[in-house]
């Protein structure tokens, strides 16, 4: 259970315990870090205005699900000509296509607490907002938000925690097991990532026998000096801590790790790059397994946050579509997540070119979702939504779009995850076996939760997905028959 928020001395003496500098120093080379500013503004500078054969020649490596190199990224964030991005738009949708097909993967957030010992300029759960209604959630409140969500159809969440010993390692666990027990009917939560602070390898390990899935943290800026202004205390103030994260998630085991930036806080061709090397160091050190996902937030409004509104590297719509064009270009076997902190127009617009997963009904307050906070309060969220759409209203409009959601999480339950997930991805191995579970999650969706709407956008997109498997892989279709029959008879839970 939660109790009331101090900062008092054993606040103090707890922060004094998180960070480990041995699980820091490891990945570093000769006590460096693997960004170097310096030589990212280098390659920027020195790939201005690039011949538009090169840049074919770029997405033509990018077409053969290769991961670019630093020089070709700064390259492709060079481009000028408007010509030559669209080319690089229907390129970043090729590319999407031929990992993850049509599919869209959705998931809800779930914020269970916002206490935080942190800083962070641009956030309302920082520290100094007094305005902020803290709150954690009991472990029966979390069972009534996983109720409310699982009744909406959701299979996957991601649970969101300020840093506080209120919300260490064992609340974390404890609110991810209470997730996993909590049935509804024929619904239940499949798999469970995780944003949260950067932990040491022993908490990390305690996260993994709990069930973790993908484990997010985001770097927010990848240039030290930002960081430093934009995290001026608190345990966040250690950009090394928080950069080597996921490598730490790696060494102890969690085979699925999540990096992002928040742009807006730095110069988003400088952001892109840092993604790029982050991917990069985790494959050097990891065998070649890179992220699993990649998170690309645009910094929004939120509550006493004064650093938002004088932003001097906010990013225009026109360079958001860009800058995610080019990480898919970049990583082209990572899954891309795009959230409802964007509005639906820019939402459509984006998703075409390469992302892999959204949010939907999105709350983003402590208990927003069950009966009590049907509103989403000011002073409880962490930033305002661009898009509070139901997952209902998304997935039909990703269904007149030609999309297929997937509530897929065999791939994980099946151990296809890490290193035979990326090689999966990146031989085209995934897509076959990921189209048979999207059409058997889907089916199970419209049969238990769809508004006769999304039924009718949603049988079109079956029936054209149950076509393409007929041609391209007519040996499975007994059995995919044979399973959408015992769905039809109340059967769930099916994969290949
Ligand atoms: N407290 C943990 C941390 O900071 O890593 C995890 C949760 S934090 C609430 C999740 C993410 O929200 C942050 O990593 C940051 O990128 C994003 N975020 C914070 N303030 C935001 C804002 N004003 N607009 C958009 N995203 C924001
Ligand atoms: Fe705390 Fe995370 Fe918000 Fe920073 S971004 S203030 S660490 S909740």
């Amino acid at each position: 259970m939660v109790a009331q928020a101090t900062d008092d001395v054993s606040t103090t003496d707890w922060m004094r315990t998180v960070i480990k500098e041995d699980e820091i120093t490891r990945y570093m080379e000769d006590g460096r870090d693997f960004i170097d500013e310096e030589g990212i503004e280098a390659l920027l500078r020195s790939n201005q205005n690039p011949d538009p054969q090169r840049v074919r020649g770029i997405i033509a490596k990018s077409f053969s699900i290769e991961r670019l190199e630093p020089e070709e990224t700064a390259t492709l964030l060079n481009v000028e000509d408007e010509d030559l991005w669209e080319e690089m738009f229907q390129a970043a949708g090729e590319v999407k296509r031929r990992v993850y097909d049509n599919r869209i993967v959705t998931f809800a957030p779930l914020y269970c607490s916002n206490f935080c010992v942190n800083s962070c300029l641009y956030c309302a759960f920082r520290k100094e907002n007094t305005q902020e209604k803290r709150r954690g959630l009991t472990l029966d409140e979390v069972r009534e938000e996983t109720k409310a969500l699982v009744s909406a159809g959701h299979k996957r969440l991601v649970t969101v925690y300020g840093e506080h010993p209120l919300s260490d390692a064992s609340y974390i666990a404890d609110t991810m097991s209470t997730i996993y027990e909590t049935k509804v009917g024929n619904g239940e939560i499949r798999r469970i990532n995780v944003n949260a602070a950067p932990m040491s390898m022993e908490n990390l390990k305690l996260l993994k026998e709990v069930g973790l899935g993908t484990y997010q943290v985001f770097q927010e800026t990848y240039h030290h000096r930002t960081y430093q202004k934009a995290h001026p205390r608190g345990i966040k103030s250690n950009y090394d801590w928080r950069l080597y994260a996921l490598h730490r998630a790696q060494e102890a085991g969690v085979d699925d790790v999540a990096i992002g930036a928040l742009f807006g806080l730095y110069d988003w061709k400088f952001e892109v790059m840092g993604l790029l090397y982050h991917a990069i160091d985790l494959e050097k050190h990891f065998d070649g397994i890179g992220p699993h996902t990649i998170s690309f937030p645009r910094l929004e409004p939120a509550a006493n946050t004064p650093i938002i509104k004088k932003a001097p590297y906010k990013v225009s719509d026109r360079d958001f579509k860009r800058l995610v064009a080019v990480i898919r270009l970049s990583v082209p076997y990572t899954g891309m997540i795009l959230t409802a902190r964007e509005p639906a127009e820019i939402r459509r617009e984006v998703i075409s070119v390469g992302c892999t997963q959204t949010d939907a009904s999105t709350r983003i307050g402590i208990g927003a979702y069950s009966d009590k906070y049907n509103e989403q309060e000011a002073e409880r969220q962490q930033f305002v939504l661009g898009d509070t759409r139901s997952l209902d209203e998304v997935i039909r409009e990703l269904a007149q779009m030609g999309y297929i959601t997937s509530f897929c999480t065999a791939g994980y339950r099946c151990g296809r995850t890490g290193k035979l997930i990326m090689h999966n991805f990146r031989c085209g191995k995934e897509r076959p076996l990921c189209k048979l579970n999207a059409v058997l999650t889907f089916r199970e969706y419209l049969d238990d939760y769809a508004s006769e709407d999304t039924k009718r956008a949603g049988e079109t997109i079956i029936q054209k997905e149950t076509g393409e498997i007929e041609k391209e892989n007519p040996a499975v279709v007994p059995k995919l028959k044979e399973y959408l029959h015992r769905i039809e008879s109340g059967e769930r839970d099916l994969y290949f």
